[in-house]
């Protein structure tokens, strides 16, 4: 069975107080039935590893660059991550494909190095409305896994989680329906069986993004396919993001 996972993507927002106020809150919850996984800013790393040591949270880093090191001002490696205690990375988030325009190439080499590293990648793919509402889900779903993880050694990538968010559900409110998001994630598991083998595409975690509420987490999560959520606006709030976790269904 796979274990589900709540992940919370808190983009560009709280400083490192808030950050720790936040996880000593989150961390003072009984201990919930999915994995739970955190991604702050750069910034607030520091305080998110030292605050969640010993507890269920774990942190993700919500990107890296494709080298460990150089003059590659501004940027942050995998390597650095990992010294940090950072456990997880979100990589080619909609925000970093669309507004930073990261390629696909670019995503497949961060992909790379960051398992070399030893972090566990939460590889995100989704495709926009226009092309939903002109036929080229599945297409565009391709694209992004076949070019994100060409030579990637899948098969002895343990842990690896793909997240699944439709552009047009991302802080709009809209959210895919569970059978829009059972669609898809069946999709993305038989094209996993196809590219990295029938045991990868039963073992990886297919997580949905997109708008995800306490009110919709239990629906989504009851999806035999869907097996966690990865979460931006309702992650910020303790409130909210425990109700999240708690309303994670254990089985599909
Ligand atoms: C996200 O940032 O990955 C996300 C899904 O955002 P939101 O939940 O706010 O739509």
């Amino acid at each position: 069975m796979r274990k589900k996972i709540a992940a919370g993507n808190w983009k560009m927002f709280k400083t490192p107080q808030e950050t720790r106020e936040f996880l000593r809150a989150i961390k003072s919850l009984p201990p919930p039935s999915c994995e739970v996984v955190i991604a702050p800013t750069y910034l607030c790393l520091d305080a998110a590893v030292s605050e969640s040591a010993g507890t269920f949270v774990q942190i993700a880093a919500q990107n890296c660059y494709s080298q460990n090191q150089g003059a590659f001002t501004g940027e942050i490696s995998p390597a650095q991550l990992r010294a940090s205690g950072v456990t997880h990375v979100i990589l080619g988030h909609s925000e970093r494909r669309h507004v930073f325009k990261e390629s696909d190439q670019d995503i497949n080499k961060k992909c790379n190095l960051a398992l070399k590293e030893g972090l566990l990648p939460i590889f995100c793919v989704g495709e926009q409305l226009a092309e939903r509402k002109t036929g080229q889900l599945r297409s565009v779903l391709e694209k992004q896994i076949l070019y994100g993880l060409e030579g990637i050694d899948l098969p002895a990538a343990d842990k690896f989680v793909i997240a699944y968010e439709p552009v047009w559900a991302i802080g709009t409110g809209e959210t895919a329906t569970p059978e829009d998001a059972q669609e898809a994630h069946a999709f993305l598991r038989e094209l996993m069986g196809r590219t990295a083998g029938a045991d990868f595409a039963q073992k990886v975690r297919i997580l949905y993004g997109g708008s995800v509420k306490p009110g919709n987490t239990a629906a989504l999560t009851a999806k035999p396919d869907v097996d966690g959520v990865l979460v931006g606006g309702a992650s910020l709030d303790v409130d909210s993001f425990g109700q999240i976790i708690a309303a994670v269904r254990i089985q599909g």
